[in-house]
Formats: C-alpha cells, structure tokens, sequence
C-alpha cells in the first residue's frame, strides 16, 4: 500500500494545533506537527499522538447500544433510534417538554457537526433545562464579556507575539496553551517574550509549570483573586494611574468603577489574598508603567463564587491601565466564520440578557440559554411540574467532571430514560438505556466554529476526514437532526438531509431574504455544517460575498488550504468600536449587576482564611475525564496525586507517597500524597477528571489505574450566583493519613 498524508485540526484541546497524519494500509503510522500550520507552526504536545490510541481504541463504540434489563447490548441504528421513539417521545407527551434534559460537553467544542446542530436538538425538544460544561469553568469569562463588550465569545486576548509584560492569574497555558485563549506553544511565545526584554508575571496558589518559567510568581489564596484584582484597580484610581488610551471616547462606567471599588485598597485585601499590600500594588504599577502589557486570567479565576466579577475586573484592569485594544496588550480576534461580533451592524448591538427562565428548583438564572450543570441533579430527583424524567446527553461525562459525582449518578438512575450520544460507555453513559456512538475524530471534517474567535492570531483551517467512516454509521449531525425530528413527532424515517434542506431554506428567508433563492442555489453543492461554513465563510468580514468579492474566502479556497496549512489572515487588530455589540455602542464598564455585586465581595472580605483547601490541577497528558483510556498518555508517573506542601504534610503526618483521605464533611476520596514547595501552605491540589473505579463502564485501561474523583468531594450547591458557574477551587477540606483515617 502506499502511504499518504492528510493535515487534521487536532480536536484534543483549545490549542487546536495542525497535524500531520501519515497513512499506511487502513492505520495511522504517525502524527506529528504540521510545520507549515499557520496558527501552531508544527508545535504538538504528547496528547496529539494519542489521536491514534483513540481511533484505534477497542473500547470505542461503534455501534449502537440498548440496554435491556440492565445490560447493553449491541444494536442496529435502525433499533436504537425505535427504542428511543418507543420511550421519549411519550414522557415528553404526559409530562411536558420540560420532563426533557439535555446536557452538552466539552468535546462537541471541537466537532462542527454536534456544535453547529446541538441547538436545533435542544430547540425541538423545547425545553428550558439545557445544561453544558460551560458552567462548569467558563461561564464568568462569557458573562463578563457579554455584559462589558455586548457578546458571550468578545474575549480580549493577550497580543503575546507584542507584549511587553503578560500577568497571568489562576492560568496554566504551558500546560494548557491557552484556554478561552488559544496560543499553541504558549512556551516558545513566552520565552520569546522574556528573550525580548519581557516580563511574565503568575498569580497562583501552585508554582505552575507557567509559574516555574516566568520571571515573577507570587502565591495567592484560593478564591481570593476578585480582591486582589479589586485592590489592584483601586490602586490606579488612587494612584491617579488611570489611562484609557485609544477607548476613551468609547467606555460607559468609569466614574462608577472608581466609586464602587474604593473599599478594597491592598491594605484591606491583603490578609485574605495572602500576598503584601505592597506587592499588589507593585503589581498595578507595573502593569501601568509598562508600554505594551496584558492580564489574562483563566480556570482560578472562574471556578470561585466571584469568577464573573474577577473576569470583570480582568477587563477594566486592561482597559484603565490602557492596555485594551492596543497592540501588545489585548485585541479581539475577527473570526473568518461565525462570529457574532463581525455579524449585522458594525458597533452596536441588543447586548446580552440573562434570567429569562430560572432553574424550578434552586431558582439560579439561566444565562446564555443555560442553567448550572450543579443544578442538574436535583432538577432529576426533585419531584413537581418540570421534574427532568427523560436526559439527551452529548459528548460529555458530568458524573466524574461536575460537582458532586456520586449524587448525580443516583439522579440519572432514576431517570425513566435516557440516552446518549457518545463514543464511550463511560462514567455516565452507563446509566444510558440507548448509546449512540459518536464518529471517531479522524473520520471526520472538521472546521473550528469558536476557537478561531479566541485565537493569537486570525486564521482560517479546515480538516478533511482521515479515513472513511462505517458506511451505516450517520455524521453526528444527522443523529441530532433525526433526533429532533423524532422528538417532533416525524418519526425515525425522517430523511435528515431533506430536513436539513428545509431547515436551512427557512433560516436562508428569514436572514437574506429576496436574496435567499440564490444562497441555495449557490451552495446546494454542500450539506449539513459544510453548508452552514460555506455561508459563514462566504458571508464573513473575509468572505467573496458570493462574487462581490472576488479575492476574498469560500470553503472552496479554505479546502485547498488544508495542506499548505491554512489561511493565514494576520495579526490581530484594534477593534473597538466596530467589534462592540453594546445597546450604547459603548464599552459597559461598570455594569450594573456586577456593580451590586462587589457589595457581596466587600461582605465577604472578612471571612476567615479555612485551614486547608482544596484545588485542581491541568496536566499536559490529560484533558478533564476522557483521556485516560488511552495508552500512550497512560504510561509514565500516575498523576492523580494530591500537592501537598511540606509543613502541611509535617503538621498532618503525611509521607511522601503514602495515601490520604481528603474529606469535606461527609465526603471522602483518597489520594497518594506527593510533598513538595510547589504548594502554597494550606492548600493541596488534586487533579481533576479521575475517578474510573466505577462499575459498568467499559474503560478497560483507564479503569486499571482509576485516581479518585476530585469532584466528589465538592458540593453542587456551591456557585457563582451571576454567571451559575461552580466553585471548583478552595473548598475547605481535611486531610488524613488513611492509617489514622482507618
Ligand atoms: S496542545 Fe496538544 S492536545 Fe492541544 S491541540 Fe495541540 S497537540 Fe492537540
């Protein structure tokens, strides 16, 4: 056979790096960088290889499974999909649309079939509990954003390839290479940046593999960085250091921000974040002083009861230090395709609303269309009108990666269905009566719908399919699409393409109107998300406008990129005002909610520091839950262990490598125990995402060395109240040598 080469987004993590995929005779013989990829250069980290053990996986579903009397057993699509029709659509007929849950993972992020058709699913089920990974870690950012600049994905990012100085607070991105940030080789850029004269600053209660290269790292107690970032900006108002630069004549609230921040002065928070009065304000000086500087703050800074105030107080840093919409400092990227920040009219727009139904039970605020994946359990098992009886799961294993694991799993037991869409019978899909198996990465296309809109730079790539899938096997985008038609009463014959025909005929009327007949005719060549990209691209701020345009992109051009690497469409730029989709055309600087909100942070500032806390952790070989059935990430050091610091580890009776018990009241889960100065006292930090000793999965591997479940220690009630997002990080805890524990 001969060996051919084919070029693939990697669809692991944010970094969504260019691969070079060599083929021999049906198997992947290898997997490097791809050294011309506009965006990653040929960068790769250990996870891409592993793309092989994934599609190779012998415990990758590839058929369908109905379980009856409590056992799967493999079945035909045809069978699954009149299961499915034989017991949802009657919950949804005797209980309301509301008796239906769906909840939605990380992984859809990195397919354009499940991202781009997950909504038409969630719409024809029409229910109001739609649940996602999003408040589980990123909520606050997309709330802060929303509010500030009038859209959930306008992220100001950090110019690293021009900064000067780049502080990075409760974010790991040489592990991560960026998260709602995406930059691969977060390394190479920041050693570029301290090879010219920068400087790296990291705020964090570990000494990060970030930390351990940057020029500065400071400790900071554990949900304590809304203070520091308070007292920070309370600094350059005191300090009379304000500058707005080139968005003066565009913000809205500042005379509100200096009003609402003036009780937190370094002297006030000091204590409670762990770090000198005079260090935080050493740190806004610095910030200020420097010509080309940048805040970035990610998982830290989201998972904690105040993560949308301190992602607010990121962005007023940037702008009052005046460091937004510089170059150097942060920018906005504009997105080939499907941003909604280069759609409609440019500088304005309706902004973002938030509370327009509410959780039944907690009474939490939906917020960009969803409620609180915390709240998922008790919308279960809480007995009333809107009770979830019936879950449609997506790409996603919340019973290991949400809080309180052990209570959700109870909950989705006594489900009267559920199914799942899925490649593997995990944690949670487990207590799945039909699985759906989802395409392996590498039998896909793909196109990244939202991570070009978080990217260092802007870009346009797109991914062919690696190999052919099964021929009976259906793209995700047409499961979801018949599944919404059986919900809808179409029943399971439905043709998905003809009802996609129909779907995108009407939305073609309802958005372009007389002009709607041409679209279709113009990219009838396309179906399902490769239509949807063809009109985004071409509609885009780099698109031909369907000939208008003659130089500008079609799918046609990005296609042909592919081996090349990509189009490459520059460096960031400024974009305020055109990029704002405020009501005011104004950045909201001071937005009212988050406003009354500091008050509840000034309340707070006096509680005392707790003992021991606990936080997670990023390892480069694994991302959340489902990397650890793969063999090459397996091998090496087992990484579920708990950081512990030296002086805790004496006071508690702790040695190196023995396990302990981590409890929060009644929850427990043991660790082996690695001791190091890593740890800032009083805080322990255990990997998140583990946790495979649970039966009736099929993870063969991952099951052999199983790690404990950080999660279940954590409590689900715990949340921020604005965004809904979940406290992850600094949950007091106890620690004890199981001996004594025993
Ligand atoms: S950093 Fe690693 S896992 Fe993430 S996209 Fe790049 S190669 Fe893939």
């Amino acid at each position: 056979m001969t060996e051919t080469t084919h070029h693939r987004i990697c669809p692991l993590c944010e970094a969504c790096c260019g691969l070079e995929i060599k083929v021999d005779s049906g198997k992947v013989v290898s997997i490097r960088g791809h050294a011309t990829d506009v965006l990653s250069a040929g960068y790769i980290c250990p996870k891409a290889v592993a793309l092989k053990d994934l599609h190779e996986d012998p415990d990758r579903l590839r058929t369908p499974l109905i379980k009856r009397i409590g056992v799967f057993e493999p079945a035909t699509w045809r069978q699954a999909f009149e299961e499915i029709e034989r017991r949802l659509p009657p919950i949804l007929a005797r209980h309301g649309r509301n008796a239906a849950g769906v909840v939605v993972g990380n992984p859809s992020a990195h397919k354009i079939g499940l991202l781009t058709y997950f909504g038409k699913l969630a719409r024809a089920l029409g229910t109001k509990n739609v649940f996602s990974a999003s408040t589980l870690d990123q909520m606050p950012r997309q709330l802060a954003s929303g509010l500030v600049y009038g859209h959930w994905l306008s992220i100001p990012l950090p110019d690293i390839a021009r900064t000067d100085y780049l502080l990075v607070i409760g974010g790991n991105p040489l592990v991560s290479n960026g998260s709602m940030w995406t930059v691969p080789d977060f390394r190479g850029k920041a050693r570029d940046l301290r090879a010219r004269g920068g400087k790296l600053v990291v705020v964090d209660p570990r000494r990060t593999e970030t930390a351990t290269m940057a020029d500065t790292h400071h400790f900071i107690r554990p949900g304590s960085d809304v203070f520091l970032l308070a007292a920070m900006v309370q600094t350059l108002f005191a300090r009379d250091r304000v500058q707005l630069g080139s968005v003066a004549g565009w913000v809205n609230g500042l005379d509100a921000v200096r009003e609402a921040i003036q009780p937190f002065t370094p002297e006030a928070v000091s204590a409670r974040c762990g770090i000198a009065a005079n260090t935080i304000e050493a740190l806004a000086l610095s910030l200020v002083d420097a010509p080309r500087a940048a805040v970035y703050g990610r998982i830290g800074t989201c998972t904690q009861e105040f993560g949308t105030l301190a992602s607010w107080l990121i962005d007023v840093l940037n702008a009052i230090s005046g460091h937004l919409d510089q170059p150097g400092g942060t920018l906005f990227a504009k997105s080939a395709a499907f941003a909604a920040n280069t759609a409609g009219r440019p500088g304005v727009g309706k902004g973002i609303a938030t509370g327009r139904h509410h959780a039944r039970v907690s009474g939490a605020p939906e917020v960009y269309g969803e409620l609180p994946m915390t709240c998922l359990a008790e919308e279960i098992t809480t007995p009333g009108d809107g009770q979830i009886r019936a879950l449609v799961t997506v790409a996603t294993n919340p019973v290991l990666s949400a809080p309180d694991g052990p209570r959700l799993a109870t909950a989705l037991e006594g489900l009267d269905f559920m199914v799942s869409l899925d490649i593997y019978l995990n944690e949670t899909t487990r207590h799945a009566d039909v699985i759906l198996p989802g395409l392996s990465p590498l039998e896909d296309m793909h196109y990244d719908v939202a991570f070009p809109q978080l990217s260092w730079r802007n870009h346009a790539r797109y991914s062919g399919p690696v190999f052919p899938k099964q021929e009976d096997q259906p793209e995700e985008w047409q499961t979801l699409l018949r599944l919404a038609a059986l919900v809808q009463g179409k029943g399971i014959d439905t043709d998905a393409g003809l009802l996609d025909d129909a779907q995108f005929a009407e939305d073609a009327e309802r958005l372009f109107g007389a002009k709607a007949p041409d679209l279709i005719a113009a990219t009838a060549h396309y179906k399902g998300p490769m239509r949807s990209l063809e009109v985004a691209l071409r509609t885009g701020p780099y698109g031909d406008q369907f000939g208008a345009k003659p130089d500008g992109l079609t799918l046609e051009k990005v296609i042909a990129s592919a081996a090349a690497g990509g189009i490459d469409l520059g460096e960031l730029q400024a974009r305020i005002p055109e990029m704002l989709r405020t009501p005011s055309g104004k950045i909201e600087l001071a937005p009212p909610t988050l406003v009354a909100d500091l008050e509840r942070a000034r309340a707070d500032l006096g509680r005392p520091v707790p003992d021991l806390v606990v936080i997670g952790r990023r390892d480069v070989r694994t991302n959340n839950s489902w990397m650890h059935n793969l063999r090459t990430l397996a091998k090496g050091p087992f990484r579920c262990t708990a950081l512990v610091h030296p002086t805790d580890a004496t006071r508690l009776g702790l040695v190196e490598g023995s396990q302990a018990e981590l409890r929060n009241g009644a929850r427990t889960v043991r660790a082996p125990i690695h001791i190091t100065e890593d740890m800032m006292p009083g805080v322990v930090s255990l990997p998140h995402g583990w946790g495979h000793d649970l039966p009736g999965t099929r993870l063969q591997l991952a099951s052999q060395r199983p790690g404990a479940n950080l999660n279940a220690l954590l409590d689900d009630q715990l949340r921020d109240p604005l965004s809904g997002n979940a406290v992850l990080s600094g949950i007091p805890i106890t620690l004890h040598p199981v001996e004594s524990a025993a």
